[in-house]
């Protein structure tokens, strides 16, 4: 993996013992990082897919900003494939970002026990299933053998057994390497109770090691797309940034709506107040807590990379894996911000 090379404008930017001096210093380098990602190529293809729509506890997702005398005890997540072609000293590679296996997440602890206790009708109401990974990839006129990397903002709720194989079983993408941070994969493999609620179990268990690459710190993958350390939201968090028409995309799930990024302007009931009075940036996204100074810290770092969004300038650019969605049976969660899709560039089949 020799075209992977490291990213030195983070190192150090959380050094400050002052939280705020943190926040700072690490927003000049995201300042300094977008504009050097700016001057320098963008990626072949970048384009998102609809996969499943899932419940999740507006208490989690929108850290106490949420007014709890509203009763909505749920907010609808719009969790999304990213497929991402760029080029590289080795030739052209295929990245899946996010391929969520559209059976086995719901065996995550915390969502088996909902789903236990929730009559079926209304898990049909819940949980929309759309598209699955493999047909999506078809689709677009890849083959299974033409996909190099897959990753994920952090391993919640993720089994990948499916794409890369087991020991014993051969898996969906025969050529397919997981890019996970060092801190994300220490993590999954020693969780503590309130962590592994929100890990499938045995998602990463007998994976051959040839099929895994960790990488520390911030890393370049190739020209145009970027995988930068955010920690918050768990501790090995990193956020995919990819340079498009449209500016620099930042994806990971530190927060759950271009909203959160900026509260101020938010539609969603109890942010933009909630925001005000505490005088917080960001609103973060905390199931489990690991971090949350760091994920404010991050929050901020996300959003000066994306900077302001092509679509309305208001809010950044910021594409949240999982992106909170509106319906009509949890009122009140309708983000002033959706970004839905987004399209780069043209699929191509690698020569093999
Ligand atoms: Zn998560």
């Amino acid at each position: 993996m020799s075209h992977i090379t490291p990213i030195r404008h983070f190192e150090g930017s959380r050094k400050a013992l002052g939280q705020m001096a943190r926040v700072e210093d690490t927003r000049a380098a995201a300042e300094s990082f977008r504009k050097d990602m700016l001057a320098g190529p963008k990626v072949k293809y970048y384009e998102s897919f609809n996969l499943v729509r899932v419940p999740y506890p507006t208490r989690y997702g929108l850290r106490n900003a949420f007014p709890r005398e509203r009763v909505v005890e749920f907010l609808h997540l719009q969790n999304r494939l990213f497929v991402v072609q760029f080029e590289t000293t080795e030739g052209l590679k295929t990245l899946l970002m996010s391929p969520s296996d559209h059976e086995r997440n719901g065996e995550t602890p915390y969502f088996r026990r909902l789903q236990d206790t929730t009559p079926e009708i209304m898990q049909r109401v819940f949980v929309l299933r759309q598209d699955t990974v493999p047909d999506i990839v078809a689709r677009i006129g890849l083959r299974p053998e033409d996909i190099d990397y897959i990753s994920y903002d952090h391993l919640h709720t993720q089994d990948v057994r499916r794409w890369l194989g087991t020991r014993h079983q051969p898996g969906v993408f025969p050529n397919a390497k997981l890019l996970v941070h060092e801190r994300e994969w220490a993590s999954a493999l020693d969780l503590n109770p309130y962590q592994a609620d929100w890990y499938c179990p045995n998602g990463i268990a007998d994976i051959p090691a040839d099929r895994i690459v960790r990488f520390e710190g911030d890393i370049m993958l190739g020209e145009g797309v970027a995988l930068i350390h955010t920690p918050g939201h768990t501790e090995g968090n990193h956020s995919l940034v990819v340079h498009t028409d449209e500016g620099l995309w930042v994806t990971s799930e530190n927060g759950i709506s271009a909203d959160a990024y900026a509260p101020l302007q938010s539609t969603i009931a109890g942010v933009a107040k909630y925001a005000r009075t505490i005088g917080t940036e960001v609103i973060i996204n905390g199931n489990t807590l690991e971090n949350s100074i760091d994920q404010y810290i991050s929050m901020v770092q996300e959003k000066t990379i994306a900077g302001p969004s092509m679509r309305d300038p208001r809010f950044p650019n910021v594409f949240t894996s999982s992106e909170m969605t509106p319906a009509w049976f949890s009122p009140g969660t309708k983000p002033a911000f959706l970004v839905n899709k987004a399209v780069h560039g043209k699929v191509s089949r690698p020569s093999r």
